[in-house]
């Protein structure tokens, strides 16, 4: 059985993310979506609301689990049996960063394949950092982020949640 993890931080999942997910769900018989918990770096929605929003956003993809983990990416990928990581490249500006973690993820294990998922064109653009200063600005991002996130990050931004 091939099983795919897609590990990213998700603060919060866009339809650049979905879209990703999607197409890796056509591909692999089992795609685990898993979120990386960084103490160090500060995100807008903790990792408990982060799993609760991949849940709802990824809810009609039967092949689709969601978890997360900490330490090392390979460490994990191991642990749950997968030997592919998938990623999405957006733009140019996304090779370089992701050729060093492909690169170092590979030293670290060479059984480890990283393969990557061009963004669909209308997702090119998207970030999850431009989501919420678009929200923060009043913007409205529901074309932006899955309908039931939409709300929640635009309340978030707003201090009302
Ligand atoms: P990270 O902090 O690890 O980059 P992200 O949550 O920002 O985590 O992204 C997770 C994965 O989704 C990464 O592979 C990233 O390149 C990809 N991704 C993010 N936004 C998009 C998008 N709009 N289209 C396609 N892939 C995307």
């Amino acid at each position: 059985m091939a099983v795919a993890i897609c590990p990213g931080t998700f603060d919060p999942i866009t339809r650049g993310h979905v879209d990703i997910i999607t197409r890796a769900s056509s591909i692999f018989d089992t795609v685990i979506v898993a979120i990386l918990v960084n103490h160090g770096k500060r995100q807008m929605f903790s990792t408990e609301e982060r799993l609760e929003m991949l849940r709802v956003a990824c809810a009609h993809l039967p092949n689709v689990e969601i978890d997360h983990f900490e330490g090392l990416l390979v460490d994990y990928v191991r642990k749950r049996g997968a030997h592919v990581v998938i990623r999405g490249l957006r733009a140019v500006s996304d090779f370089e960063f992701e050729m060093t973690m492909a690169l170092m993820n590979r030293k670290l294990d060479p059984n480890i394949e990283t393969m990557y998922i061009m963004a669909s064109m209308e997702y090119s653009f998207l970030s999850s950092s431009i989501v919420k200063e678009v929200a923060a600005l009043g913007g409205d991002i529901r074309c932006l982020v899955p309908a039931p996130i939409a709300e929640r990050v635009a309340a978030r931004c707003r201090g009302e949640a």
